[in-house]
């Protein structure tokens, strides 16, 4: 394997690709840090949960094990949760590191979307725990088959081992005596981290949202409103936003990431206008699903134009007769670099290049 495709295959495994320099990064926020997660605090009692190794950060920011980064709503009596972990192990280290936090339970869980990643550890949380989502969601989950299908079919597989691979070759590489041993240290808890996880999948019991909504839902807790919008199909079919309107923060799951969302899901042109949709609220901050805290509207227009490239370019290879794992070798995204810079090479995903030629087929986009 070479090293492109070394990246690709990991990028692969991580759902959501990396990078993130033009994401303008808002000021460094006070951290809790908790064994497994680190918890940067975003405003009074709002919380951006990233999933660590042993306190490092996953490379890229992403964390095979765990899942999406989570935000974490603390109000006058309870908490409420924008996504669930991976697996119902990772919702239990969860759950132990909130308790640095606070001593309120849990009380209600946001699903952003359908993604492994974002749902699998809901059957941790008993019926007293409203988990909330689109209707969409519930469909999903109940029809999808998604323990066989994709994205977890394939990243389930392959992102712990492509990330084990890729420090055994850091180590590998490396002369320096104590980089080399930092290095090693993560190669061996990404390795127990792997085993762990083998088990824990097994655990899985795909579980759907019990309450849901299709347009708008408010929530009310103490003085903090949030509320649940649904402003359009994008990333998938039933993607929530949820914003906080006088803390200006919005969590967007992977309807925007502060790097390049998977696009297996996606209903292209919709994103697009849905991102739209996602400027005009009066956001100071967003907490994407994978990356980091960002604060500029500007990174959202740079990716609708990465989604207006990519669907030009390949609507021309699919019309050349080009099949769809071709054009994801063919398409040439690096103009997005500056933007995104985890676009190293040219290539995209080859799922999201699936999508947008299935896609294609059912919208008769040309
Ligand atoms: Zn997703």
């Amino acid at each position: 394997m070479n090293s492109r495709t070394a990246i690709l295959a990991f990028c692969i495994g991580l759902l959501c690709l990396t990078g993130g320099a033009r994401a303008q990064k808002a000021a460094p926020y006070p951290v809790v840090q908790g064994k497994y997660y680190k918890f940067e605090k975003i405003a009074d009692g709002v919380y951006y949960a990233s999933p660590e190794l042993n306190g490092t950060p996953f490379p890229f920011g992403s964390n095979p094990f765990f899942g999406a980064n989570l935000v974490v709503i603390v109000n006058k009596d309870d908490v409420v949760l924008v996504d669930s972990p991976t697996t119902p192990r990772a919702a239990h280290a969860l759950l132990a590191d909130l308790k640095g936090l606070t001593s309120k339970p849990v009380r209600t869980v946001i699903n952003t979307h359908w993604h492994y990643d974002h749902t699998d550890a809901n059957s941790v949380f008993g019926p007293e725990v409203q988990i909330i989502a689109h209707d969409y969601v519930r469909q999903a989950i109940e029809k999808f088959d998604i323990l066989n299908n994709e994205p977890f079919y394939s990243s389930s597989r392959n992102s712990g081992r492509v990330l084990v691979a890729r420090f055994q070759k850091q180590v590998d590489a490396e002369t320096n005596p104590a980089r080399k041993a930092a290095l090693q240290k993560s190669l061996a808890d990404a390795q127990a981290a792997l085993r762990e996880f083998t088990g824990d999948i097994k655990a899985i019991r795909p579980t759907p949202p019990n309450l849901t909504y299709n347009n708008r839902l408010v929530l009310h807790r103490g003085t903090r409103e949030i509320r649940l919008l649904f402003l359009g199909r994008g990333h998938t079919g039933g993607d929530t936003v949820v914003f906080l309107p006088k803390e200006r923060i919005v969590a967007t799951g992977d309807l925007m990431e502060s790097r390049l969302a998977y696009m297996g899901s996606a209903f292209f042109d919709e994103w697009i206008a849905t991102l739209g949709a996602l400027n005009r609220l009066d956001w100071a901050v967003t907490l994407p699903g994978h990356g980091v805290p960002f604060t500029d509207k500007g990174l959202v227009t740079a990716y609708q134009a990465y989604l207006r490239d990519v669907m030009a370019q390949v609507a021309k290879l699919r019309a050349a007769g080009v099949s769809p794992d071709d054009a994801a070798k063919r398409v040439d995204l690096r103009a997005h670099a500056k933007s995104f810079p985890d676009i190293e090479d040219v290539g995209a995903e080859p799922r999201g290049i699936r999508r947008l030629y299935a896609w294609m087929d059912e919208t008769g986009r040309k």
